[in-house]
């Protein structure tokens, strides 16, 4: 049967209501019915309300004791089942950490095509899945178009905008059983700390690059940041100089964002930093060089030195 099948681990976050966006818009663009797979425990309720506000026409609960937490091996093994019972033509996922290993593994169980780095999806001739996909490191964006009726498809963060369908539908829920082992070769022995709110869904974004010139200034992005009610981020190269954790970095290696408010500080605006951040409604640059790429990016642009101009910022938001 033909189908756009969103797939979730849970009820999920923001990331969710994303991908479902655009699993409805597929599905409308003649790709088929629109269902939203569901791994793991989840709240019912909560998932028929997300389901009916996103237009979903039916809900796939894959349970079974294995899947009570993640882990790879028995995702990978329940999908695997799941696709041979379900047959959906187009199974999207949120390019999660989680997913990053399970869609590929489970593309080559299945013998389906895999398009990773997704951040739109269309139906092209003849009904070939167009891919729009950033390519080449974060430089370039291509189009996959994808042979055959069958695909996995993984879509990163922040890529389209939530939005809630026009028309609201009562989705059936429906239970898949699957039997996985739940051996996993590998298990997860620290997990990496993930309290707090996230830059994902922050609507005032605050980063630093190496124009800070020394560690000691991060605390000048951090000031303004916390001046304006939003959270700091840096650019890779001083996250790996450690100037703050590798959670803050933006980016197509670390994370992809879409707040209303961007101010970049001493950033250049290589195309790798700007894969994460393209998206911000409003972006504002501070840089030395009037030439930084970054101004090409900006609706607004400073060119001065971020050392001197942040705190003189911070101080006027306070007034
Ligand atoms: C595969 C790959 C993946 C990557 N992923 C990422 C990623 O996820 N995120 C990321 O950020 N990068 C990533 N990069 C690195 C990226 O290519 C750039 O090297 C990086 O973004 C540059 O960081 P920056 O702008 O802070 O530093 P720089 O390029 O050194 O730029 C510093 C800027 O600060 C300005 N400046 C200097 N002093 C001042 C001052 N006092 N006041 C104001 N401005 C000043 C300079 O004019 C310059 O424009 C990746 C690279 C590769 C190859």
């Amino acid at each position: 049967m033909s189908a756009v099948t969103a797939c979730t681990w849970g009820a999920g976050s923001n990331e969710t209501e994303e991908l479902l966006t655009l699993a409805r818009k597929l599905s409308s663009d003649g790709g088929g019915e629109f269902v939203w797979a569901v791994v793991g425990p989840a709240d019912a309720a909560a998932l028929q309300e997300t389901a009916g506000k996103h237009g979903v026409t039916r809900i796939d609960r894959i349970e079974s004791a294995a899947l009570e937490s993640y882990g790879a091996d028995a995702y990978v093994e329940a999908l695997a089942a799941y696709c041979e019972q379900r047959e959906p033509s187009k199974l999207l996922f949120s390019q999660t950490f989680d997913a990053r290993t399970v869609a590929p593994r489970l593309a080559g169980r299945t013998n389906t095509p895999v398009v990773m780095n997704a951040l739109d999806l269309a139906s092209g001739d003849e009904g070939r899945l167009l891919v729009t996909a950033s390519a080449f490191g974060g430089d370039t964006r291509a189009v996959y178009r994808v042979a055959g009726d069958r695909a996995i498809v993984c879509v990163m963060a922040n890529a389209v905008a939530a939005e809630p369908a026009g028309t609201a539908t009562t989705p059936a829920i429906e239970r898949v059983d699957v039997t996985p082992a739940g051996d996993e070769r590998v298990r997860v022995v620290e997990a990496a700390r993930t309290e707090g709110p996230r830059l994902e869904d922050a609507q005032v974004i605050v980063a630093g690059g190496r124009g800070l010139g020394d560690a000691a200034n991060f605390a000048l992005v951090q000031q303004l940041a916390e001046a304006l009610g939003g959270m700091a981020a840096a650019s890779r190269p001083i996250v790996d100089d450690g100037w703050t954790d590798a959670a803050k970095q933006i980016g197509l290696t670390g994370k992809i964002v879409r707040p209303a408010l961007y101010i970049a500080a001493g950033i250049s605006g290589a195309s790798q930093h700007m894969a994460g951040c393209a998206a911000a409604k409003t972006i504002v640059a501070i840089n030395r060089d009037p030439d930084a790429a970054i101004f090409r990016y900006a609706r607004y642009g400073i060119v001065g030195d971020c050392v001197e101009l942040l705190p003189e910022l911070t101080k006027q938001v306070g007034r």
